[in-house]
């Protein structure tokens, strides 16, 4: 089966692939399917944007859509910066600025609790359209540490590698990340599906 991934972001489209592969799945990027089109995520939960960006490739490429959102959720911020976090400090996204923006409300705060989510929507048609979530624990620290990945990995500490998110390698961030439990949720299904 061959799946198109909402995405023109080669690393997510490579962790789809190594995750989905192992079902005999084939993703594909938008890119690759000759799609220019940018969906605005307009929704207020990761929820209505996933749905609406998958929807909305589906129309257009008429064959399974795959799309994710994301972002980081910090308790004593209520949730902020959520579904805003790739503008929280406005436009154009800068992740730096996105994370001086975000430690400087946590100044002087000691609950430095925090999680990212990812939730994935997957439309085989209209009607049919699958929806997985994923999560992963950390605390906020205050100096940015590593130099991998993106967004605010330098400042998103997993208490269970000792690790920055940015400090970790490929396979260690997808082993535990938000995005890989999603995709491995997503696993579940489309394997008792293919069942079926
Ligand atoms: P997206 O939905 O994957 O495009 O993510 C939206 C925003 O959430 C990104 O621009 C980042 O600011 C943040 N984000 C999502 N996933 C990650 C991650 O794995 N590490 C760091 N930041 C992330």
């Amino acid at each position: 089966m061959k799946l198109l991934v909402a995405t023109n972001n080669k690393g997510k489209l490579k962790e789809f692939n190594e995750i989905l592969g192992e079902l005999g799945i084939e993703c594909v990027s938008l890119k690759d399917m000759g799609i220019t089109v940018d969906v605005e995520e307009t929704g207020t939960t990761f929820l209505e944007n996933a749905l609406l960006k998958a929807k909305e490739i589906y129309k257009i490429a008429k064959i399974p859509t795959i799309s994710d959102d994301s972002g980081l959720m910090v308790d004593a911020l209520s949730g902020e910066p959520g579904v805003y976090s790739a503008r929280y400090a406005g436009e154009p996204s800068d992740d730096n600025k996105n994370m001086d923006k975000l430690l400087s409300k946590l100044q002087g705060v000691t609950n430095r609790t925090a999680r990212f989510k990812s939730v994935i929507a997957a439309v085989f048609s209209e009607e049919d359209i699958l929806v997985s979530e994923g999560e992963c624990e950390g605390v906020i620290i205050d100096e940015k540490r590593g130099d991998n990945g993106f967004g605010y990995d330098p400042i998103f500490y997993v208490e269970a590698l000792s690790k920055t998110f940015a400090e970790m390698i490929d396979g260690e961030k997808n082993s535990l990340s938000h995005r890989g439990n999603a995709i491995r949720a997503l696993k579940e299904q489309l394997a008792l599906r293919m069942e079926s």
